[in-house]
């Protein structure tokens, strides 16, 4: 019996999404960082096109959508492929982004 390995991949967000999800508000984003202090909490799967992060700016939480598909020379903002949520407090944004990896929000 072999012990399984540790999958590479992270998290994939579902292809189609639950009946009815819960519509998040999207806002064009930046591919640069709010803050000095910004970091990446959790990350989607890099397999797929489209990345999910969930990043922490000072104390404020909010999740980043980068569409690579739409972005061949790493200018994602100039092809309006990076969009981002408003900014939540930390229990909210678990919570947001648990509803996104279930197809729950989009
Ligand atoms: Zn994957």
């Amino acid at each position: 019996m072999g012990v399984a390995l540790p999958s590479v991949h992270g998290p994939h967000v579902p292809q189609h999404p639950q009946p009815q999800p819960e519509k998040l508000h999207w806002r064009l984003g930046t591919s640069t960082n709010r803050c000095t202090r910004e970091r990446v909490i959790s990350h989607t799967c890099e397999c797929r096109t489209v990345l999910f992060e969930l990043r922490a700016a000072g104390g404020v939480y909010y999740i980043r959508r980068t569409d690579r598909t739409s972005d061949p020379v790493g200018l994602a903002f100039l092809a309006r492929a990076v969009w981002e949520t408003e900014g939540y407090l930390h229990r909210r944004a678990l919570e947001v982004w648990d509803r996104l990896l279930v197809g729950l929000a989009v």
